[in-house]
């Protein structure tokens, strides 16, 4: 083998393992690229392939681990008012910072108004050929909220595991846990069996981790292929102010809401969940980045208690990055078919924001689908809405990795203002990197 090659190889092999992932989604970018100017059906075939295989891995580890996290965290807190006092507090967190990422994108959307003169690209051909997949898309959504948020308590736990359905997984879990905490010391059998089920699952994240780069490059080259760089140019507005309200809120807001709510270093903090987030962005999924959020903060500081809590949580319902796209994308399709926007009809698209993005999944493309709940109500005539919906959908994948990237991250931010609020934090380890121990062990 060539000298350098020999070289390469070794300082890939000496070099920390978010870099691994980070350059595979530097490469995925450029693969993309490529591969969109010059199709070639084996390497889509090939890497797609490679992709589902690491998404797959995640996704068989997910339901397991977060029963077992909530079970553990619920009962080390142990009782009902310590469990109160967590829980209201991570509430509290998750709306100022969901409130704060509408806000935000409101204020963007109104001063940058990247729908005038968008018509155009609306009606573009790709979003006319998926109207029929929209149209029932958006009839699903019509069910009102009472019938979604009925939907939140399963009926059979055991039925909800077995679709995969999170938010219902997390209702029985969290009564559940509560349950074991009330009842004592008899619910020790149970708790060390989800101990054993929680370290186990840690351990398979451990190996599967070992796979992130070639995943990560695998399914972000998929993704952008889809697009090629076409996309910057015709809807470079659009883009341009979500990116920007991605970017206020990763560099300006949970900063400062870490500065005002804790003494957490920000930088310290990305340093530590670095691997999370070049996940999340690979993978558009919070629930699939789930093991690895909750790996990132254990290994660097923040104790099991909150994790296991709070960021099972968060996965599920703090959708901050989804709420501020869905904003974004409701005031751009209004702007483009002129509807007039009251300051009233501005508060309403973000409250129904908050609660979209909440009920939403932490899967790709969940939260592109649960912009229906907004749009309804906004004066759009059905083929408007159709033919809106469409064009959302035809730039879906760059956008829900961008915020899904947001979401992980408020995850993690939150989970370190409460572990350092409740003396549970390890600032040690957290504020020195050459300490970490790589995710993977
Ligand atoms: N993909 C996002 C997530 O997993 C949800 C969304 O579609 O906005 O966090």
């Amino acid at each position: 083998m060539k000298l350098y090659m020999q070289v390469l190889i070794a300082l890939g092999l000496g070099l920390k393992r978010n870099w691994h992932i980070f350059a595979g989604l530097v490469l995925g970018v450029f693969a993309g690229i490529w591969l969109h100017k010059d199709p070639n059906p084996v390497v889509m075939t090939t890497l797609t392939f490679i992709g589902q295989v690491f998404i797959r891995m995640i996704q068989m580890v997910v339901i397991p681990l977060v029963i077992s996290a909530i079970v553990i965290g619920i009962t080390s807190v142990g009782d009902g008012k310590q469990i109160g006092k967590l829980g209201s507090r991570m509430i509290l967190y998750y709306a100022i910072i969901t409130s704060i990422a509408v806000a935000l994108g409101a204020g963007l959307a109104l001063l940058f108004k990247p729908g005038l003169g968008a018509a155009e690209y609306i009606n573009s051909d790709i979003a006319t050929n998926i109207q029929a997949q929209v149209a029932a898309t958006i009839e699903v959504q019509k069910e009102n909220l009472l019938n979604i948020i009925l939907e939140f308590i399963p009926k059979n736990p055991l039925a909800s595991i077995a679709a995969g359905d999170m938010v219902p997984i997390l209702v029985f879990a969290l009564f559940f846990s509560i349950a074991l905490a009330k009842v004592g010391e008899i619910n020790r059998p149970f708790v060390s069996f989800f101990e054993s089920i929680f370290a186990a699952t840690m351990k398979i994240t451990d190996w599967i981790m070992c796979f992130a780069a070639p995943g990560v490059f695998a399914l972000t080259a998929v993704s952008v292929s889809a697009f090629g760089v076409e996309i910057f140019t015709t809807i470079s507005k659009y883009l341009g102010v979500l990116a920007l309200g991605f970017a206020i809120q990763l560099f300006v807001v949970f900063p400062i809401f870490l500065r005002i709510f804790s003494k957490v270093p920000v930088w310290m903090l990305y340093a530590a969940i670095a691997e999370a987030m070049m996940v999340a962005f690979g993978t558009a999924s919070s629930s699939a980045t789930l093991p690895l959020t909750i790996a990132c903060c254990e290994k660097r500081g923040i104790s099991h208690k909150v994790t296991s809590f709070v960021i099972p949580l968060g996965a599920t319902l703090n959708m901050d990055g989804t709420a501020l796209l869905q904003v974004v994308a409701v005031i751009f399709l209004a702007q483009a078919y002129g509807v007039v926007l009251t300051p009233f009809l501005i508060v309403q698209i973000c409250l129904l924001a908050i609660v979209a993005s909440s009920t939403c999944a932490g899967i790709p493309g969940a939260g592109i689908i649960t912009i229906a709940l907004v749009l309804n109500g906004m004066g759009l005539s059905p083929e408007q809405m159709v033919a809106g919906f469409a064009f959302l959908f035809t730039i879906e994948r760059i956008t829900d990795m961008m915020r899904t990237l947001v979401n992980v991250t408020s995850d993690a931010v939150v989970a370190a203002a409460i572990a350092d609020n409740e003396n549970e934090i390890n600032y040690d380890l957290l504020n020195n990197p050459e300490e970490y121990n790589d995710v993977i062990n």
